[in-house]
C-alpha cells in the first residue's frame, strides 16, 4: 500500500511500497551487497521522522481543463502531475506553492506553456532554512513585465509573512533547467542564511545544498568523527560544494584547502568562509582530479583527504594522486554505492583499507543512500598484491 496518490505517476519516491523500517533494511542490504568485502557495515542511521524533510521544493506550473495547475512532471515525461502537499517535502514550501497558484489564477497570471513558448509563470523553487525558519521564494518566469508585479507580492507575503526574500528569475529558454541565467530580487536579500553544525551559510537561488538538514548534521559529524582531527592536521576538502564540510572541520584543523568546480559555489564558499571568521582555509576553483595531480606533482602532502564527488565518483586521476600524496586517512562519502565499490577497491589495492563503513538516510522514501567510509593506510609491509596495475 502507498501512502501518496500520485506514487506511481510522480516517481520521486520509490520505495513508498515499503514501510520505513523495510527502507532502511533495504538499503542496509544494498551497502552490504556492495561494500560489504571491504569491511563490516555498520548500521544504517534513519531518521526519527522520515517525513517533510525537503528544505528545497520545486513545482512546474501549467494548465489543465482551463485552470492552472502546479506540480511535477511524470517520470519521463513532460505532463505536469498535480501535487498539492507532498509527504517528503516541507510542509510551509508546499502551502506557498498553493498559494501563489490561487494568486496566479486570481492575477491572471498565465502559465508558460513550454511547447508554445508563451506565458509567464513557469516554475515555483521555494527554499527554507530548517534553524533559521527563513523562507525563499523564487519565481521562475518568462521575460517580460510581470504583471501588477507589486499586489502579487504583496499579496503573497500578506498570506505569508514568514517569507523573508522573493526572487524572479527569468527563463524563456527552451530547456529542462528550472533556473535561468538572470536574477532580480523583489523583496528581502535574494538569500537566505542558515545554520549547520554552529555555523552560519548562505544560500542564494542557484547555489548547492543539502537538501536534508537533519540528517546532513548527522552524516557531517560521522565524517568529521572519522577524520580524527586533532587541530594539527592538513587536510583537504575534495569536491567541496560550497565549503561546509571543510568550514565545520577547519577549528580541529591546522589548515583546509577545498577545491570545487563550479565557481559560485566557490564564491559562496569564500563568503562562508568570511562570514564564519573560519581563516585557516582556502578554496580553489578547479577539477579536483587535476588539482590533486598538480599537488601531487608539487610533491606537496596531506593527513586527511575528505572526498564526496558527484554520483560519478572520483577520477582515476584523483585517485592515483592521492595515492602518491599519502594520506594517513581517507573520510569518503558517496551518494552511489556503485561508484563507491569501483573507488573502494581501488584505494584498497594501492595501499588502504576500509576500517568503517556507515550508510546513512539522507533521503528516505527514495532509492538513494548515502555512504561515509574512513580508509586508513596499511602499514608499508603489509601493503596487498604491489604489482597491480593502475585500472579500477
Ligand atoms: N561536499 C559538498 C558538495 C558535494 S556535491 C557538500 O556536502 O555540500 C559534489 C560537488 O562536486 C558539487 O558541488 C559539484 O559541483 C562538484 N564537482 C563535480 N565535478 C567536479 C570535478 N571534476 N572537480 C571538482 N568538483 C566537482
Amino acid at each position: 500500500m502507498s501512502l501518496c496518490p500520485n506514487y506511481k505517476k510522480c516517481g520521486g519516491c520509490q520505495l513508498q511500497n515499503m514501510t520505513y523500517e523495510k527502507q532502511l533494511s533495504f538499503k542496509q542490504v544494498k551497502v552490504i551487497r556492495l561494500l560489504g568485502r571491504f569491511c563490516h557495515v555498520d548500521e544504517i542511521i534513519g531518521m526519527d521522522e522520515p517525513y517533510h524533510y525537503r528544505n528545497k521544493v520545486q513545482a512546474a506550473f501549467g494548465m489543465k481543463n482551463g485552470k492552472i495547475i502546479s506540480g511535477v512532471y511524470q517520470s519521463s515525461t513532460h505532463n505536469i502531475v498535480p501535487v498539492d502537499d507532498c509527504l517528503i517535502e516541507d510542509v510551509i514550501a508546499d502551502k506557498i506553492i498553493v498559494t501563489i497558484r490561487k494568486l496566479a489564477e486570481s492575477f491572471k497570471i498565465k502559465p508558460f506553456n513550454d511547447v508554445t513558448m508563451k506565458g509567464f509563470l513557469r516554475h515555483v523553487l521555494v527554499k527554507r532554512g530548517f534553524v533559521s525558519g527563513q523562507v525563499m521564494v523564487v519565481l521562475v518566469t518568462a521575460s517580460g513585465a510581470f504583471p501588477s508585479q507589486r499586489s502579487f507580492v504583496n499579496a503573497l507575503l500578506g498570506k505569508h509573512p514568514e517569507i523573508t526574500t522573493i526572487v524572479r528569475n527569468i527563463n524563456d529558454k527552451h530547456t529542462s533547467l528550472v533556473l535561468g541565467e538572470r536574477s532580480e530580487t523583489l523583496f528581502g536579500d535574494g538569500y537566505i542564511e542558515e545554520q549547520l553544525c554552529g555555523l552560519s551559510f548562505r544560500i542564494s537561488p542557484k547555489s548547492f545544498y543539502q537538501i536534508n538538514p537533519v540528517q546532513t548534521e548527522v552524516l557531517y559529524n560521522k565524517a568529521a568523527g572519522f577524520a580524527g582531527l586533532t587541530g594539527t592536521e592538513r587536510v583537504i576538502d575534495a569536491y567541496c560544494g560550497t565549503g561546509t564540510i571543510g568550514l565545520i572541520m577547519a577549528k580541529n584543523a591546522g589548515q583546509v584547502i577545498g577545491v570545487e568546480l563550479n565557481k559560485d559555489a566557490v564564491r559562496d564558499a569564500k563568503s562562508n568562509a568570511a562570514a564564519n571568521g573560519v581563516k585557516n582555509i582556502q578554496f580553489f576553483c578547479g577539477d579536483a582530479g587535476r588539482f590533486m595531480v598538480d599537488m601531487a606533482d608539487a610533491r606537496e602532502t596531506a593527513d586527511v583527504v575528505i572526498t564526496d564527488p558527484p554520483r560519478a565518483g572520483c577520477s582515476l586521476d584523483f585517485l592515483r594522486s592521492l595515492i602518491k600524496l599519502s594520506p594517513k586517512r581517507v573520510v569518503y562519502i558517496s551518494c552511489n554505492p556503485e561508484t563507491l565499490a569501483r573507488d573502494l577497491g581501488f584505494l584498497t589495492r594501492k595501499g588502504y583499507r576500509a576500517v568503517k563503513i556507515q550508510p546513512v538516510d539522507m533521503f528516505p522514501f527514495t532509492e538513494h543512500v548515502e555512504t561515509v567510509v574512513l580508509l586508513e593506510k596499511r602499514p608499508k609491509n603489509t601493503e596487498k598484491r604491489p604489482n597491480d596495475t593502475e585500472t579500477r
